[in-house]
């Protein structure tokens, strides 16, 4: 489980680390028992925003090679230092990405829905991050071969274009991380990771044990349960086993740390860019 390299849980070092996650080298292979049969009528690649900013043209092009892949909640899709041969397109729940320390502890630093992709090291010239990608909230990809995108590169394919301003916002996701894991307290880290899951999902409940919520905070079980307390008895959540239900959503953005916002203009700076050159 532990990567390979001494990492050091400082926001320097998260920073770092996450920018070399983009990078570097490596190698393992994955299983294909993670395929499944699923209707794609269901399923529309295009539920991915990077998919659907494509032309028609590319669209088609590229559908042959996508295959709809089941995400079920805490599978790993890439273990640190795997080979990754496969973007993952999602099209519904969040993969986190993250570290796991030599002592076992954890710290997210980004998180991934259908705005983006799972993979990008196969496509930015690295075949592997020190990170994991782990699935927190049960959704679908479409996966595709890495070297297929490489390939669209000469043909002057959007897709290249896009990968690379989702890796920006990747960078810039993981910064916003690193200062809010030093300046903002649980509760307010708590309330912004609610938001931004609640945002992703489409959903005002959110399917989250506090156990897992700890683990991406890289805090302490215990401040994950004050918080969530706290939250409760304003009456802004409510919480039962696993589940986390949003009351009030003026009251969570009023108590979440300013990341949150700064994460989400991102986001629609994406999807604006995005559909900026849709169909060309
Ligand atoms: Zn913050």
């Amino acid at each position: 489980m532990a990567p390979t390299h001494a990492l050091r849980n400082t926001p320097a070092a998260v920073v770092l680390n996450a920018l070399e996650a983009l990078t570097e080298k490596k190698v393992p292979a994955r299983k294909r028992q993670d395929i499944h049969h699923l209707d794609p009528l269901l399923h529309s690649p295009r539920q991915n925003r990077l998919l659907a900013a494509l032309s028609e043209k590319e669209y088609e092009t590229l559908l042959s090679h996508l295959e709809l892949v089941r995400l079920p909640l805490g599978r790993s899709v890439y273990g640190a230092c795997d080979l990754q041969k496969y973007l993952y397109f999602l099209t519904e729940g969040i993969v986190s990405r993250f570290y796991v320390m030599e002592n076992g502890s954890t710290a997210e630093f980004a998180a991934t829905g259908n705005e983006g992709v799972i993979g990008l090291a196969t496509f930015l010239g690295g075949n592997s991050t020190p990170s994991q990608s782990s699935v927190v909230s049960a959704g679908y990809a479409y996966r595709m071969r890495g070297d297929r995108v490489r390939g669209d590169i000469s043909l002057g394919g959007r897709l290249p274009h896009l990968l690379l301003r989702y890796a920006m916002a990747l960078t810039i996701q993981a910064g916003q991380t690193a200062a809010c894991n030093r300046h903002h307290t649980v509760r307010q880290q708590l309330c912004s990771l609610l938001l931004a899951s609640t945002d992703r999902l489409h959903s005002n409940e959110v399917k989250i044990t506090q156990d897992l919520i700890a683990d991406e905070l890289g805090v302490r079980r215990e401040s994950v349960t004050e918080a969530m307390g706290h939250m409760q008895g304003l009456g802004v959540i409510r919480h039962s086993r696993g589940r986390v239900v949003v009351l009030n959503r003026a009251g969570l953005e009023a108590a979440a740390c300013e990341c949150y916002a700064v994460m989400k203009h991102e986001q629609e700076r994406v999807a604006s860019s995005c559909s900026q050159g849709h169909g060309h």
